[in-house]
């Protein structure tokens, strides 16, 4: 059971767009659930806010955190 928390994907790529959805990270890594390479730089937060956002969530990492956490 790892440690879980979003992380942004920016529209075009860095850190310098606006964000475009919010993928699942595990254990402090930039790759996302989904297989997306994320910029190390990008906002995270806690997966608590996993629904709360005003930005839309990845769909496949949803789909396998909500299998992956209990
Ligand atoms: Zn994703």
């Amino acid at each position: 059971m790892g440690i879980y928390e979003m992380m942004a994907e920016y529209a075009g790529g860095g850190t310098a767009g606006p964000i475009v959805q919010w993928h699942m990270i595990r254990d402090n890594g930039t790759t996302a659930l989904c297989g997306v390479r994320l910029d190390p730089a990008a906002e995270k937060v806690s997966d608590e806010a996993w629904g709360h956002t005003r930005e839309k969530f990845c769909h496949t990492c949803g789909a396998l955190y909500l299998r992956q956490v209990p």
